[in-house]
């Protein structure tokens, strides 16, 4: 059983499907963070962002692990820096590629081969696991959206200015709806969950009473 969920940064997506995994005890797929571990290693590795090519074959040379919210490249955690903000500046043109996407959507479905599991990202409802039981599609006023962000940037004492985090997140959301492959959209079964006013808990409740029935 998948339960996919898909959304813009700052919708709450990330936080709960882990909990959402936690809870039904289920493994739990970040696939935000394949895309941003590709990113930390072609700016790492300085491959050309211009080179569609080049960075699929990055993609296919690297060896991800991922455990719950820990990402590692080859031995290496980079659960760190693969949050920082020169992250967010660059992933939009990398992940927009089609010979990136096609193996990074591989690496994502072999992740979680076998098992049931809660996978959260963008194009996951439409194009990882359309045939998934259960589609949901987080949202939340952009306002709040950068809000959260810059608190979560702040909580890891980056140093950012809350402007320029809404402008990226403005920009994010941008390429992310427009691109041509992987686009971030709502698929026409999934069930719209409005963050806005909600706590985590309460996201994840109204997430779980449509997976568990309350007895
Ligand atoms: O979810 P998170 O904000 O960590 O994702 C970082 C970036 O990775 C997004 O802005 C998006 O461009 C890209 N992404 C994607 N497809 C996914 C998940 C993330 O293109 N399934």
């Amino acid at each position: 059983m998948i339960i996919a969920i898909d959304g813009p940064a700052g919708s709450g997506k990330t936080t709960v499907a882990r909990l959402l995994a936690e809870k039904l005890k289920i493994f739990y797929l970040d696939t935000g963070a394949t895309y941003r571990a590709l990113t930390y290693a072609a700016l790492e590795r300085k491959v050309d962002a211009d080179d569609p090519q080049a960075l699929g074959d990055l993609a296919r040379s690297l060896k991800f692990t991922v455990e719950g919210s820990r990402v590692y490249l080859d031995q290496e955690d980079i659960s760190q820096q693969i949050r920082h903000p020169r992250i967010d500046k660059a992933i939009s043109k990398i992940v927009s590629y089609s010979q990136v996407r096609q193996v990074i959507v591989e690496l994502q479905r072999k992740l979680t081969q076998g098992r049931d599991a809660v996978v959260e990202g963008r194009d996951i409802t439409t194009v990882v696991f359309p045939d998934s039981k259960y589609k949901f599609y987080l949202d939340a006023d952009p306002q709040v959206r950068a809000e959260r962000r810059a608190k979560e940037l702040q909580e890891k004492g980056v140093n950012i200015n809350f402007d320029e985090v809404k402008q990226d997140l403005e920009k994010r959301d941008y390429s992310d709806k427009n691109r041509s492959v992987g686009a971030l959209k709502k698929s026409q079964e999934s069930i719209l969950i409005d963050t806005t006013g909600l706590t985590i808990e309460q996201s994840v409740e109204k997430v779980a009473d449509y997976i568990i029935p309350r007895g």
